[in-house]
């Protein structure tokens, strides 16, 4: 018999509350043959301080330095064709193109905050301000991207790529006349997160808005099924002895705070407050939109959504395109009040 440790009630909280919801999810599945897109490691940002960069002084850079972390290298590149690079590795190129545009618009601001707060290079990488990995935002060599993607993509997706760019070029986000921090992330699950429910500062573009169009994404859900008694251990390993047993967790386990993007913030273990964040890293999860169903001497955790929430998200952004929107609309909508500034 089943028995629900934790309801899975957040996600149905989010349909009773976005009532477009239900009718977009699980629609058809599209095959993305690509790069999966890709997802921020939120921990980078937990310990970072959110700065003000204004906008007085924004003239576009034409060469920027990059360092490499496959080669080591630091590489001088050419901004725009830098953003090419940038694009085709964090979202498939099979997307639609205002999702394409969208993500150059927000690479780009992204980008020139990174050149703006660390000028001189970033304490991870000294001699540039942005790296090729994750890290900042994943970049890679034509030849790279020819080689990670099957024969003829390149002839069929560059043009697409660089008329994204292009017909973008020099557009960044602002906000209050500041360059805005834009944050994005994979799969929301249905609603982004507020940015003080994720990292420490409360931003005032990065809010808990709807994504109610994720349905094609194939990391909206997953599973992943573990026994109990390794359930424990786990847990146990990291917070000592807890008292837990096959048959007691359903009363051990109790939901703390949940975000108002539906994520868990919190849960009570034994009377000790273990944050979701916490619980994700743990088990390796897609996100911390989780529930526990218990079977027996199994645990299934479902997890809704992935990376961490917080700003544009990638296949709400592909969804919103499919739907007709631009991708000036899609960028207002997942950054709250911002706007759509020319550099000079
Ligand atoms: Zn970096």
């Amino acid at each position: 018999m089943l028995k629900r440790i934790i309801y899975a009630f957040v996600v149905f909280a989010m349909f009773l509350t976005i009532p477009n919801l239900s009718l977009n999810f699980f629609e058809k599945k599209m095959n993305i043959t690509s790069a999966a897109v890709q997802q921020k490691d939120s921990s980078k940002y937990a310990n970072e301080k959110h700065e003000e960069i204004n906008t007085t002084d924004v003239h576009e850079p034409k060469l920027i330095k990059v360092y490499n972390n496959k080669t080591n290298e630091v590489m001088v590149i050419d901004f725009e064709e830098y953003l090419k690079g940038v694009v085709a590795s964090e979202m498939p190129a099979e997307f639609n193109t205002e999702a394409l545009k969208a993500q150059v618009v927000s690479a780009r601001t992204y980008l020139l905050y990174r050149l703006k707060k660390y000028p001189d290079g970033q304490p991870e990488h000294s001699e540039a301000p942005v790296c090729t990995g994750i890290h900042c935002q994943a970049w890679n060599s034509n030849n790279e991207l020819i080689q990670s993607h099957y024969d003829g993509w390149y002839e069929k997706y560059w043009s697409k790529i660089e008329g994204a760019v292009e017909s973008t070029r020099g557009q960044v986000l602002t906000y209050d006349g500041k360059i805005i921090e834009p944050l994005y992330h994979s799969t929301s699950g249905g609603r982004t997160e507020n940015s003080e429910d994720v990292f420490s500062a409360a931003v005032p573009y990065l809010r808990s808005v709807e994504s109610p169009y994720e349905g094609e994404s194939p990391k909206l859900n997953s599973s992943v099924k573990i026994t109990t008694s390794e359930f424990i251990d786990k847990i146990e390993s990291v917070y000592g002895e807890m008292n837990m047993t096959e048959s007691n967790l359903n009363e051990k386990i109790v939901l703390g705070e949940v975000s108002e993007g539906g994520k868990i913030k919190t849960l009570i273990i034994d009377n000790t407050e273990i944050s979701g964040r916490d619980i994700r890293a743990l088990f390796n999860l897609n996100s911390t939109n989780f529930s526990f169903i218990q079977s027996g001497n199994e645990i299934e955790i479902l997890t809704t959504g992935y990376g961490h929430g917080v700003g544009m998200s990638q296949w709400g952004a592909e969804g919103m395109a499919n739907k007709g929107y631009n991708y000036k609309e899609i960028l207002k909508h997942y950054y709250t009040g911002v706007e759509i500034m020319n550099m000079k």
